[in-house]
């Protein structure tokens, strides 16, 4: 523990010292947590533990209150990947809202280019049967002529504008094609091929009030890969991320349009079993669970047997809970007592 102590408070405390007490708590949290953790006063690892501990970043919080309970030091390695996966997020997100806003930018383009194709087409055709009119004046004087060669000089001006507005559009339509490629993009987990946090985020909403209409039932679920450090310490990152991909595959086996999986990050997986009663869900990824954990995995680089790899996972009925972060939440809760009961297991939360 380190000297930054908070002076005892007295009754008559002003709401400016009340302020300085909670800014002087949270500088002590992140002296204590570097230190007690051994980790270097560095601007990333500042940054993290205030995060953490400032409330700007509550999953951080969270991943380091569930790894200290679990005895385990926060060390750098965890640290570093923990931050890293966040920090790409929050790099899909900034991409999102870039995406967002070409998005807005493109549809106003279409909408003003329709109209102004509209009027220049209306406009082009009327000036088409002026000139017609105008070249069918029997006495031809010189003003008359000049006005027919003017007109004529627009009319072939409005088709060159009309062409040019043609190909704007059409250089419209294809920047609409990359936006959507690269939404799509934004929405999958490159290593395992399968949604991530965001887009499962927005498919557990679009389920979610599908299924409060239509009176279905809704489970989530979380999932976490066991001893998976142990893994990445004995074989290796890239045997590491190729046994995350098989635990992905494996998940993806039992989905389907009312079951859905994502990765969540790191080793995480969470589900959406729609239609299936909670104990149904639990069954589903049970068999799952089972098929993996009945496998002997070899790592393909180097021959060398890799052995049994399980998950533990923990299951909660959407409409237990107020909404359904709280039910994730809840599902987490019970990933964790699947864990404290030696893994390899699924909790109903
Ligand atoms: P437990 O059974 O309690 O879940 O133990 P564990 O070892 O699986 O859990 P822990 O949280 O200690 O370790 C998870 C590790 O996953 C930490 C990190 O190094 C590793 N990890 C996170 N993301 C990736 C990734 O994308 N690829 C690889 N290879 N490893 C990752
Ligand atoms: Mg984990
Ligand atoms: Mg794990």
């Amino acid at each position: 523990m380190l000297g930054l102590r908070t002076k005892p408070s007295d009754s008559k405390s002003t709401k400016s010292d009340v302020m300085k007490q909670a800014r002087r708590q949270v500088l002590d949290a992140i002296c204590d947590f570097l230190l007690d953790n051994d980790l270097a006063i560095t601007p990333d690892n500042l940054l993290a533990a205030h995060g953490a501990f400032a409330g700007g970043n509550p999953g951080l919080a969270r991943q380091i209150a569930a790894r200290q309970q679990s005895g385990a030091r926060v060390e750098q390695d965890w640290l570093d990947e923990v931050t890293a996966n966040q920090a790409t997020e929050r790099k899909d997100v900034a991409i999102e809202r870039l995406i967002g806003k070409l998005e807005q930018n493109l549809d106003a383009f279409t909408k003003s280019s329709k109209a102004a194709h509209r009027a220049s087409s209306d406009y082009s055709t009327k000036l088409e049967a002026h000139v017609v009119e105008l070249e069918q004046v029997e006495d031809t004087g010189q003003i008359i002529t000049g006005l027919a060669d003017l007109a004529k000089a627009m009319a072939e001006r409005t088709r060159q504008v009309e062409q040019e507005m043609r190909k704007s559009e059409e250089e419209a339509k294809s920047l609409r094609r990359h936006l959507d490629r690269a939404k799509r993009d934004a929405e999958v987990d490159h290593l395992t091929g399968l949604p991530n946090r965001r887009a499962f985020e927005a498919l557990l909403d679009k389920h979610y009030r599908e299924a409060q209409a239509e009176v279905d039932s809704l489970s989530v679920a979380f999932c976490d890969i066991d001893h998976f450090k142990k893994v990445n310490d004995t074989h290796g990152h890239d045997a590491g991320d190729r046994v995350i991909k098989l635990i992905g595959e494996a998940l993806a086996r039992i989905s389907n349009d009312n079951c859905h999986v994502a990765r969540h990050g790191g080793e995480e997986f969470v589900m959406l079993f729609r239609g299936l009663t909670t104990q149904e869900a639990k069954q589903r990824l049970d068999e799952a669970r089972e098929e993996m954990a009945a496998r002997k995995l070899i790592n393909r680089r180097t021959d060398e047997p890799i052995g049994q790899i399980t998950f533990s996972g923990g299951v909660a009925n959407v409409f237990g809970y107020e909404n359904p972060r709280a039910a994730l939440k809840a599902a987490d809760e019970a990933l964790y007592k699947a864990k404290q009961g030696g893994r390899n297991q699924v909790h109903l939360a």
